[in-house]
């Protein structure tokens, strides 16, 4: 539902900049169907209107007029420190269709763009595009990405590049930092409104709670405190985990420096910019509870309406401890269940947390492994296992092995069912960062069809697709550190 609060401290009524000489760089049809967008034979809107629309040049399409665009201001804490106001510096929401809120990234400056040009790169687009329905296909909430649209218009960052507007789609982009604008400004009755709005459109089961304001607390950090775990389990390392990049439906969202580990490092940083490591792979779950505890603070003017200050920060704190309680059982559910087990056994997490650390020390590619987990048969012996040799110390992998063997007898499935269970947790494709890189160098020479097809194998991540065998294996040393940085 639209964000739907108005008024000037709230958001600026603004269409999008128009960009010059728009062209497709990439479209999901997937995404597409979620709003009823029909499509010619090539998988592009029938309406050549759309790319207009979609370009940030028009604001009307042959069924549906967007007659109040916005950009919405939010606050946060950035890289762990009060950055005060932020805002959409270059999100427009043109509005709402079939309950999915459209929203175009780099589609000009607004009130909130503070030193930036309002707009978003060709390579940074295509990142984000391509990873929202990476995500979405992994079964990982995420908002949705539309379509990519290209143009010539310069945009210099480190150097000059062309910019881009990517279309996303979500049942409300409000975020963490929404909440932390208006309790940090003192705009109580602009806060209580948020908080209602979101109960009313998105977690209406709050309303029926003795204490509708802390149910809405409490799911939110539920929401959040699940999505991390799946983060974990797919080892996707999100960059910015600012809390004005946290949405408030525990959505992952604003894709900007993001990677896949390869090779398996649990402090693997994928920030070029995170110099100190804040957002590091085995971080992410402590620095997802401290974003939570800045809604706590945020939510106590709500709380405190209903009893005094000292109880409100009780009651809080005592529904942000929820939070590492519901991660650990997920993440260990999801791990549980990677490494194919259902039934669930007491050294299970031991055995677990030997195998993160053996993966670890031999920096064995995260994805890779687990789906080659699952072809592992209960009758071998450990020194028969091809996956072994991805270890550097033998014996210890070897020991592994044998516990993990025996451990799978207590599993009623058997070889063939249990695989066919592991292919549905454990992805054969994600967006690694060297395929990524392949398609915007292609498109940057304007070759758009790696797009489409990245988008394609992506779609279907624990297929087999052996035509596309290539895009599972790690990639080579020499394309492992591609660095990619916050400028985009
Ligand atoms: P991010 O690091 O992408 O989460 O962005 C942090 C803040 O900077 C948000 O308020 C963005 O809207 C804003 N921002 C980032 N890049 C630009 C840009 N090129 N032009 C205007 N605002 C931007
Ligand atoms: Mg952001």
């Amino acid at each position: 539902m639209a964000f739907t609060l108005d008024g000037d401290d709230v958001c600026q009524p603004i269409s999008p900049t128009p960009i010059p000489d728009p062209y497709w760089v990439g479209f999901s049809s997937s995404a597409a169907q979620l709003i009823g967008i029909e499509l010619s034979d090539d998988g592009y809107p029938r309406d050549p209107q759309w790319l207009e629309v979609l370009a940030g040049n028009s604001l009307e399409v042959s069924n549906h007029q967007f007659t109040n665009p916005i950009a919405t201001v939010y606050s946060g804490h950035q890289f762990g420190v009060w950055a005060g106001q932020l805002g959409d510096g270059r999100a427009i929401l043109l509005g709402e269709i079939a309950g999915q809120e459209l929203q175009l990234k780099g589609a000009g400056m607004t009130r909130y763009s503070r030193m930036g040009d309002g707009r978003a790169v060709l390579r940074s687009s295509i990142r984000e595009f391509l990873c929202s329905e990476a995500m979405h296909a992994l079964g990982i909430p995420s908002t949705r990405a539309l379509s990519i649209v290209g143009s010539p218009l310069p945009v210099r960052r480190e150097t000059m590049e062309t910019a881009a507007v990517c279309s996303r789609l979500a049942p409300s982009f409000i975020r963490i930092g929404h909440f932390e604008h208006f309790a940090s400004s003192q705009q109580y009755v602009r806060l209580k409104e948020l908080a209602d709005l979101l109960i009313r459109n998105h977690y209406p089961e709050c309303l029926n709670a003795e204490q509708p304001y802390l149910d809405l607390y409490s799911k939110i950090c539920e929401r959040n405190a699940i999505l991390v775990a799946q983060w974990q389990s797919v080892g996707f390392c999100h960059g910015v985990l600012n809390s004005d990049n946290i949405s408030a439906l525990g959505l992952t969202m604003a894709y900007g420096p993001f990677g896949f580990l390869d090779h398996f490092q649990i402090d693997h940083v994928c920030n070029h910019s995170d110099q100190a490591g804040r957002y590091a792979y085995h971080r992410q779950p402590q620095i997802m509870h401290s974003n939570m505890a800045c809604l706590a603070s945020a939510f106590l003017p709500l709380i405190e309406s209903s009893c005094d200050e000292a109880k409100a920060q009780t009651i809080l704190r005592d529904a942000l401890e929820h939070f590492p309680r519901v991660y650990a059982k997920t993440w260990q559910t999801l791990f549980r269940s990677k490494l194919g087990f259902e039934v669930s056994h007491e050294n299970d997490i031991g055995l677990i947390e030997r195998l993160i650390q053996a993966m670890h020390d031999s920096r064995v590619d995260f994805t890779s492994f687990f789906r080659q987990l699952g072809s592992v048969r209960q009758e071998q012996k450990p020194a028969e296992l091809l996956l072994r040799d991805q270890f550097i110390d033998r014996p210890l992998i070897d020991c592994w092995f044998g516990d993990y063997l025996e451990r799978l007898k207590l599993e009623s499935s058997d070889d063939i069912k249990r695989k066919s269970k592991m292919n549905a947790i454990n992805p054969k494709y994600i967006l690694r960062n060297h395929l990524a890189q392949t398609a915007i160098e292609n498109a940057q020479n304007g070759d758009y069809a790696e797009v489409s097809r990245l988008l394609r194998i992506l779609s279907k991540p624990y297929d087999e697709q052996a035509e596309y065998e290539d895009y599972s294996i790690a990639p080579p040393d020499s394309l492992q550190k591609i660095a990619v940085s916050c400028s985009s």
